[in-house]
Order: structure tokens, then C-alpha cells, then sequence
């Protein structure tokens, strides 16, 4: 997929702090931290968004979110961390290749912003 730079993460094309990776699912530093941990969380294949998800999909998100309970372990943040996924630009989408945010480290708010 020309031109996505999380395609370009996972090739290994474009440099960053990876803290997981396996046969479906990458996970690395997000480069603008809005938490001590800030992950984020990326299938290898390539999908727009939560809405271009199929259900051959489904093993995949449910290995992304198996990946997350471990890092946030890892992390040692169990005692609170979020899983965010925005989905289009009016949630704030910035990056078209499906991904899920871990924070963690500080108290969050509710509603989000
Ligand atoms: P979203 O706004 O939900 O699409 O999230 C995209 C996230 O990707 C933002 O938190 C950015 O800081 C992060 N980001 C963009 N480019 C990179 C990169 N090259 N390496 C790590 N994180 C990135």
C-alpha cells in the first residue's frame, strides 16, 4: 500500500520504537506520546478503518486486543489504560491504516475531548 505510513512501519521502511510484533499484528511508540504510554496498536494488513473491517476480520481484532492486555502488563499500567479507536476524520482519524491507541500512566478524563 504506496504511500501509508504505517505499511511503512510494519515493512520496517520507516523507523520506530517497536515494543511487539508478530505475524498479523505490529505494535510500536506513538512519535506525539499523549500519555507516559502511548502505543499504538496495528494490524499488518492493511484496512482504512473500523468500517472497512470484514468479518475474516474477526480473529485478528480480537489478536489485537489480546496484544494490548499484554502490554498494558508490561507497561504496568492495569490499574487503568484506554483502548482508542477513532474512526474517520471527525473523531479525529488522522492515519487511514486501522489502529487502536494504548494510554496509560495518568488519570483520564470522561467524555473525552
Ligand atoms: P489518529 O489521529 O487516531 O489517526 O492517530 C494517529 C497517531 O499516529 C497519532 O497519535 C500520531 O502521533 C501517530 N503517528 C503518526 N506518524 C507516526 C509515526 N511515524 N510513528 C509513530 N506514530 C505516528
Amino acid at each position: 500500500m504506496g504511500g501509508c505510513i504505517f505499511c511503512e512501519i510494519a515493512k520496517k521502511k520507516l523507523d520506530s520504537r517497536i515494543v511487539h510484533e508478530d505475524s498479523d499484528v505490529i505494535a510500536f511508540e506513538d512519535l506525539n506520546p499523549q500519555a507516559p504510554v502511548h502505543i499504538l496498536i496495528v494490524p499488518r494488513k492493511h484496512i482504512v478503518d473500523l468500517l472497512h473491517l470484514s468479518s475474516t476480520d474477526q480473529t485478528l481484532v480480537g489478536k489485537i486486543h489480546l496484544v494490548a492486555k499484554e502490554l498494558a502488563k508490561k507497561r504496568r499500567v492495569e490499574r487503568g489504560f484506554r483502548m482508542i479507536c477513532n474512526c474517520g476524520e471527525e473523531a479525529g482519524q488522522s492515519v487511514g491504516h486501522l489502529h487502536f491507541h494504548l494510554l496509560g500512566g495518568r488519570r483520564f478524563k470522561w467524555p473525552p475531548g
